[in-house]
């Protein structure tokens, strides 16, 4: 379920959207190979271009095991 103007971070487990209608604006980063979009919280800061974590070097990868919350 995607609201129109919104965007979905695609990690499992993972709340984070942005969405500009409602004053959301989480970081999530689209990647050209893929139309999928993961947020910020899924890459370590050295995988950031700059302090503000707006730019992600080309090669970064998400971690997507950095939120397991149940185990
Ligand atoms: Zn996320």
């Amino acid at each position: 379920m995607s609201e129109r103007g919104g965007y979905c971070c695609c990690i499992h487990n993972c709340n984070s959207s942005s969405n500009p209608k409602r004053g959301i604006k989480t970081t999530l980063f689209r990647f050209p190979k893929d139309t999928k979009r993961v947020c910020k919280l899924h890459f370590e800061n050295k995988m950031f271009f700059n302090f503000e974590k707006t730019r992600l070097q080309p090669n970064a990868v998400p971690n997507f095991q950095i939120r397991n919350k149940s185990m």
